[in-house]
């Protein structure tokens, strides 16, 4: 089949340019003027409302409060945790000059916000009565990355970062992996993503943790994308930024505190795991418009069919059905047809005269069964909304099955270099960071977690043959 302007790459032959084609083709993103920046356009930007609206639930649920840090942090800040400034040095942006002359003290551009948070915790925090102080912040954080990729990595980006001080080292850590539980569940039901939940290995931590966990998703091409990540912190900012409160017997103690990030990359991470040659398409959950209606009429019964299309509309969003009416005249049925199918939505339906006058419309769904069916006007709201829930859940079981697939248990090093080819490998690994830059120079996959629900096993590293660390197998990828 001839590629027409509005088609994209597949993506078996170059996944990266049909990644490009798609952001752009299906108006999600544009590059912004500065270097590495994005744009992110209405109906991207209504994925990532549909996201945050949900996982700002959750936050809440789990008895978090939302407040506001400043962008701009004293240079100074950041120096305090020798590792955490280490880990970011090379990221930084930092502003020199303002209101026309050279500043005293250089002011970091946040790439988070540990440092300026800690510094209010230590305010904040006095008495073991004040524990646990839960806070989440929406807000945008900029990192200067070498190589960009919209949604995946640019110099700014969105998120919420979560910061919370605790009492304890068993508290702290419930908390880290209470969220993320949250992270694992907001990918899995909303972005239809079954992410592994695991913990990263030393070498992948956070600047300045003690442990961090993540979830770990499978792209269509097989590489990893790093869906959310949260850390324990032990009491290394506690300690560089005097968090400390008295216990109920009078003595000072250090607080433990944790941190825990979620961003626009998860947007990146929907178009990666469900598009396909077509374009884009979206789990209903997060999708701009579920249900795009097509009127088909010319002259005279275009009145009467656009007015029947707008009557169902409205049955439709009384529902709760996220439902647009593409009623724009000068264009072909054949041209809006697939101008949705490249922005994915999920369901189409298209109404003509003669479907009006049996009272059905043509359903057709983005993936999964072929063709159109028609489907009773009357009781369009309840068939559309277990059509929706089912394919939420087709899409989850696709990926499932994808990522299944495509990871491989692993013992001799060519069975692991056959398996990081395409997708993930589980293996035994010595926990040596040496042996993991080798694996990573030889194959460019990294360790992406050490999944929680890993069975315990023992045995030698599947690279260097040195006993195996952590008492159980880790997955190996390549990632983004
Ligand atoms: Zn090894």
């Amino acid at each position: 089949m001839a590629r027409d302007e509005r088609g994209v790459t597949p993506q078996s032959e170059d996944f990266s340019s049909w990644y490009n084609e798609v952001v752009t083709k299906a108006q999600l993103v544009e590059r912004g003027p500065a270097r590495g920046t994005m744009v992110i356009r209405p109906y991207g930007y209504r994925i990532w409302e549909l996201l945050q609206a949900d996982l700002d639930g959750r936050i809440k649920d789990t008895g978090h409060e939302n407040a506001y840090f400043p962008m701009l942090i004293p240079e100074s800040y950041l120096k305090r945790e020798a590792e955490h400034v280490e880990g970011f040095a090379p990221e930084l942006a930092v502003v020199t000059h303002a209101g026309g002359k050279e500043l005293e003290e250089p002011l970091v551009l946040r790439p988070t916000s540990e440092t300026v948070i800690g510094e209010m915790m230590a305010k904040w925090v006095t008495s073991y009565r004040d524990l646990p102080l839960l806070l989440n912040q929406w807000a945008n954080v900029v990192r200067w990355e070498m190589r960009t990729r919209l949604f995946l990595r640019t110099t700014e980006f969105l998120w919420q970062e979560g910061h919370t001080a605790h009492a304890d080292e068993a508290e702290a850590m419930e908390e880290t992996l209470r969220m993320l539980d949250v992270y694992e569940r907001v990918s899995r039901e909303m972005a239809a993503i079954p992410v592994v939940p695991g913990e990263k290995t030393p070498g992948e931590r956070f600047a300045g943790a003690v442990k961090t966990f993540t979830v770990e998703g499978m792209m269509r091409d097989g590489k990893a994308l790093q869906s959310g990540t949260t850390h324990y912190l032990g009491t290394n900012f506690a300690k560089a930024f005097t968090i400390q409160f008295s216990n109920d017997a009078g003595h000072l103690e250090l607080c433990h505190t944790t941190s825990w990030g979620m961003s626009t990359r998860l947007v990146g991470g929907v178009i990666m795991t469900h598009g396909d040659d077509k374009g884009l398409v979206l789990p209903p959950k997060l999708a701009p418009h579920q249900v795009v209606i097509v009127p088909i009429a010319r002259g005279e019964q275009a009145q009467t069919v656009l007015d029947a299309a707008r009557e169902l509309a409205t049955r439709l969003k009384a529902a709760g059905i996220r439902v647009h009416i593409d009623d724009r005249p000068q264009l072909s049925p054949g041209f809006k047809f697939n101008e949705w199918e490249m922005r994915g939505v999920p369901m189409r339906l298209e109404i003509g005269p003669r479907d009006l006058a049996a009272g059905t419309a043509l359903l057709a769904k983005r993936l999964g069964n072929e063709g159109k069916t028609a489907i009773a006007l009357d009781t369009a709201p309840e068939t559309l909304l277990t059509a929706l829930e089912d394919f939420q859940a087709f899409l989850l079981q696709r990926a499932t099955d994808f990522r299944e697939s495509h990871t491989a248990t692993t013992d001799t090093w060519q069975d692991f270099t056959t398996a990081v080819a395409t997708g993930w490998a589980r293996a035994l690994h010595c926990g040596r960071p040496e042996c993991e830059d080798e694996i990573k120079s030889e194959t460019a996959a990294t360790p992406r977690c050490i999944p929680l629900d890993g069975l315990a096993e023992a045995g030698v590293c599947v690279r260097c043959d040195a006993p195996s660390a952590y008492g159980k197998r880790v997955l190996f990828g390549r990632s983004y």
